[in-house]
């Protein structure tokens, strides 16, 4: 299973924006706010970009929210064409309904890369069998549950307790004393709060 290795605040600082992707430290010790210019050499010095740019920055910011390497989004993309309705509605909704990133919505983890190593130690179950797949996609119906086994981890707790006052999107109906989530609609754009322009995507991806 590949991913992305080396320091993620790189990642944000290339975007120019936030992207919250180290937990806790993203609200105190944010990289980003001491340097919030690209890194490398030429970092400080990039000019305005073309439209070219603008749409590959786009697709890179998507799949850096969602800890989603090249191939995989290209996949994700190709699913999304295949899907009726807008291909880059589409091709959010499929980001969205990853199981790592259901983990992090009912805010079991800081970070979707914390929610992604959660999912592969085997902590959560679909419809009662055990998921360790972090790209698995759930779907209307199936029931998400923080298996009983890990319900006594102090990092689940401690991310429970910090994530409380955080609202689960309307399309997981999420019962918080016991656990348990449950699909109840497709995610549609308006669920998914993140700054991404879908259509940049859309337009590089049709060239
Ligand atoms: Fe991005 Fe978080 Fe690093 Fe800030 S601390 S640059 S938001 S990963």
């Amino acid at each position: 299973m590949a991913r992305y290795t080396e320091a993620v605040c790189r990642l944000c600082r290339r975007e120019g924006q936030k992207l919250f992707l180290k937990g806790d430290r993203c609200y105190t010790k944010c990289a980003l706010e001491n340097r919030s210019y690209a890194p490398g050499q030429h970092g400080q010095g990039r000019s305005k970009s073309s439209e070219y740019g603008l749409q590959l920055r786009e697709k890179q910011k998507a799949k850096r929210y969602y800890g989603v390497l090249e191939s995989q989004f290209r996949c994700y993309y190709e699913m999304a064409e295949r899907r009726p309705g807008k291909t880059g509605e589409n091709l959010l909704s499929i980001l969205e309904c990853r199981l790592d990133n259901v983990v992090y919505r009912l805010g079991f983890a800081m970070s979707r890369a914390e929610a992604r190593q959660m999912v592969s130690h085997g902590h959560f179950t679909v419809n009662g069998r055990k998921v360790n797949i972090p790209s698995y996609q759930v779907k209307p119906g199936m029931v998400i549950t923080l298996k009983e086994s890990s319900r006594g981890l102090e990092k689940i707790k401690a991310n429970v307790e910090a994530n409380s006052s955080r609202p689960a999107p309307k399309w997981l109906e999420y019962d918080a004393n016991n656990m348990i989530a449950k699909v109840v609609a497709v995610p549609a754009r308006d669920d998914i709060d993140l700054p991404i322009e879908e259509r940049l995507i859309v337009e590089l991806y049709s060239k």
